[in-house]
């Protein structure tokens, strides 16, 4: 989609520091880090949100999540994963993201 940050990152007009990448996903460093790692995956295909995506691309992401976690050496000591879903949430961008936030003991709040 035109206009969208992260289809720009996808496609390479956009720098982003990669972390993984396969046929469907892409995961990159956040650029504002809120933990030592902050990981965003995300579909190559652009959909809003988790409720215009079809549940395979969730699959897909959380496939990827797995093998993240492993690569990066994190899996063992435990992480977070963030799904933020319109205004409420704090979306602020509006193409499909998870965050794996790691690297430290984090909060015990969910909100
Ligand atoms: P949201 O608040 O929508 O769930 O999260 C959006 C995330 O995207 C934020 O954590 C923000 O730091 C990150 N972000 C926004 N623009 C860019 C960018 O151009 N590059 C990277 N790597 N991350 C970005
Ligand atoms: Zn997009």
């Amino acid at each position: 989609m035109e206009d969208c940050i992260f289809c720009k990152i996808v496609k390479g007009k956009i720098p982003s520091t990669k972390v993984y990448e396969d046929e469907n996903v892409y995961a990159f460093k956040d650029i504002n880090p809120a933990a030592p790692i902050h990981v965003l995956v995300i579909p190559k295909e652009h959909t809003t949100n988790i409720l215009d995506t079809k549940s395979e691309t969730i699959a897909k992401i959380f496939e990827a999540i797995n093998k993240i976690a492993k690569k990066e050496g994190f899996a063992k000591e435990g992480f977070r994963v963030i799904n933020n879903c319109g205004e409420n949430a704090g979306q602020t961008v509006m193409h499909m993201h998870f965050h794996i936030i790691a690297g430290k003991k984090l909060g015990e709040g969910i909100v």
